[in-house]
């Protein structure tokens, strides 16, 4: 079984605030190390259960975040940017399972520690009326290329997002949101715990999970936190807006989808906040 795992700093355990998880934040470089440990323990997991290939994509900001040197030598990495399929570049060279580590739920989640879902510039997402986030944009992607994501690991609101969508995943929770910035966690070692186990779990099952798959075409939708966004984001051919802060398009298939809505947060950096 060749695992991909695609790894976010947000959903790691003892991560609760941007001075975790902005590269300028005073406790990034401790969060960097958190993120490569509870990618280690999903890895180990991942090997004791019989996995013959791990491909990690280090998906948080521009892709620098995990210690290189201190990941387990059996795994190859996919890092820096820009990348097509973002946080999951790499998923279409072809494996049989995905793990979704340190994930955290869609914007507006309320109790989601940092929950967002791109940027903090997106308020919503629909695939065919389905509103997602992160954890379903990548596990859309992933069914794209006909490939189970078998498990999730995050805060319990990211955990129960996943199941919601996906029915039979694994799901790992390291912390209990209080608030968007505020939660009540786990020591370090009883997360990577947690995780190796939950890892070798998803994996032994991951023959029996379906893709999820998105019915084709596919709608988008996308909300905006302000009206200046649809503005910019209208310039691309097939996007109309539905009101002040909403567009939609239709695609042939997620994987152009996803294209439009990835050209959309580009966009969006470009105008004002109001
Ligand atoms: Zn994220």
């Amino acid at each position: 079984m060749k695992v991909f795992v695609s790894v976010d700093i947000e959903g790691i355990g003892c991560v609760v605030r941007s001075e975790h998880s902005s590269p300028q934040g005073r406790e990034f470089q401790w969060a960097r190390k958190r993120m490569t440990e509870e990618v280690n323990a999903a890895v180990a997991g991942a090997f004791a259960a019989g996995a013959s290939e791990v491909a990690v994509a280090d998906s948080h900001n521009v892709g620098l975040n995990l210690l290189a040197d201190e990941l387990d030598p059996r795994v190859r990495l996919v890092m820096g940017s820009p990348r097509p399929l973002s946080m999951m570049e790499g998923v279409q060279l072809g494996f049989d399972a995905v793990f979704l580590v340190g994930y955290h739920a869609m914007a507006g989640t309320a109790d989601g520690v940092i929950v967002h879902t791109y940027t903090g510039r997106i308020a919503s997402v629909k695939l065919n009326g389905t509103p997602v986030g992160e954890i379903g944009i990548s596990a859309a992607l992933a069914g794209h290329y006909g490939i189970p994501v078998a498990l999730v690991t995050g805060d319990d609101k990211a955990a129960r997002e996943a199941r919601e969508l996906l029915g039979d995943v694994e799901t790992v929770e390291v912390k209990q949101g209080l608030g968007a910035y505020a939660a009540l966690c786990l020591s370090p070692a009883a997360c990577n715990e947690k995780i190796r186990a939950g890892a070798e779990r998803a994996l032994r099952k991951a023959r029996s999970l379906k893709p999820f798959r998105v019915e084709e075409p596919v709608q988008l939708t996308v909300g905006f936190t302000t009206a200046s966004a649809v503005d910019r984001v209208t310039a691309i051919p097939g996007v109309e807006r539905l009101d002040g802060t909403t567009v939609a398009a239709s695609a042939a298939d997620v994987l152009q989808a996803f294209r439009l809505f990835h050209l959309m947060t580009d966009l969006v950096e470009l105008v004002p906040f109001i």
